[in-house]
């Protein structure tokens, strides 16, 4: 697909999900669409003026089959045709958009250029889709430029009026329009009227170097919730998972976990043996803080280490990358203590 005329130009890339989906009217099951039919159901693209072309996934898939290889596939589409476009615009599933959009923060360094993320609760072809606003709000974002410079240069989620950025970002609702939440970073825009920019809030890169695309994860990586009662078989079977690297332990209000000794030893058998375990929030908003209560600060005698207000899917991907590119625990650990991309805010 290709629309006229030049107020920049935008490359498109449908991954799969809702936004691009329609009912098969015999079953009622939501199925993809080929992605070139997407201007029949939005003539208003041709009207924005800008430059837009499309690449889709074959076949386009739901977001929970997204991962590493996908996200590799998706950064490659980038670095293509980086020098060709001036924005991103990648239509993806709702459910796993937080972790690819995470993921992509950490592959694309010194990303100059908009990666807008958008999808819809509802499919485009339908009468009340949520899709048509958001994907013309996040071209029009994808494509905006100050005195000939980008002005978001990031990678965002811009979903339901917010433009957040993608590696702060969270699905938080499965049924509302508004399913998308940034808890501890403000958003960068507001799309009413007009689309409002936050420019103090954006991420500029520093030096002016060309993209360098990453492409490796490594995947031996886990989520551990702990809960009241939380048996000790579980944390014991967990932390022993043959070639387990890292540990994203989610934990109560600013980090506690509880202080059974059999707890603490486990914890601390694993981080002896060079697993990185990093302390996450269950809540939603907010920052770990292991000093602030005895529960916490027992974590750290054991080697846990903060993940501030990161989250969970930031956490996932930025251990998975760092792993990915064989750096030691300390290495994985001193980066884990530091913003790479605006993904924690620094103590
Ligand atoms: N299951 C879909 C997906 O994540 C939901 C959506 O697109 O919103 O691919």
């Amino acid at each position: 697909m290709n629309t006229q005329q030049d107020r920049g130009s935008i490359l498109l890339i449908y991954t799969g999900g809702t936004i691009g989906m329609i009912e098969n009217p015999e079953t009622g099951v939501l199925e993809s669409f080929n992605f070139q039919h997407l201007q029949d159901n939005m003539p208003e693209l041709k009207r924005m003026g800008h430059t837009v072309s499309s690449i889709q996934f074959e076949p386009p898939v739901d977001s929970s089959e997204m991962g590493p290889e996908s996200w590799a596939h998706l950064v490659q589409i980038i670095a293509d045709n980086y020098d060709n476009y001036d924005g991103f615009v990648v239509l993806h599933g709702t459910d796993t958009m937080a972790f690819t959009a995470s993921a992509l923060s950490f592959m694309l360094e010194n990303l100059a250029k908009p990666v807008i993320f958008t999808g819809s609760q509802l499919p485009i072809g339908m009468l009340r889709t949520d899709g048509k606003e958001n994907l013309i709000t996040a071209i029009e974002i994808a494509a905006a430029k100050e005195n000939g410079i980008a002005v978001v240069p990031e990678v965002c989620i811009f979903f339901e009026n917010y433009l957040m950025r993608g590696n702060r970002t969270t699905k938080i609702n499965a049924d509302h329009f508004n399913a998308f939440r940034s808890f501890n970073y403000p958003a960068l825009a507001h799309a009413g009227i007009q689309i409002k920019y936050e420019y103090n809030l954006i991420y500029r890169p520093i030096s002016r170097k060309p993209l360098k695309p990453h492409f490796l994860f490594d995947t031996n990586v886990v989520i551990l919730k702990i809960f009241p009662g939380i048996p000790a078989s579980v944390i014991e079977a967990t932390l022993n998972i043959p070639g387990l690297k890292g540990v994203v332990l989610e934990t109560f209000g600013s980090g506690n976990a509880p202080t059974y000794p059999w707890f603490l030893a486990l914890l601390k058998d694993a981080v002896d043996k060079g697993v990185v375990i990093v302390n996450i929030t269950q809540c939603t908003a907010g920052s770990v803080e292991m000093h602030r209560y005895d529960t916490g600060n027992k974590l750290l005698n054991c080697g846990v280490v903060s993940g501030y207000d990161s989250t969970t899917e930031s956490a996932v991907a930025k251990l998975m990358f760092l792993f990915g590119h064989n750096f030691t625990a300390k290495e994985v650990k001193e980066y884990l203590d530091c913003s790479l991309i605006g993904e924690i805010t620094n103590p």
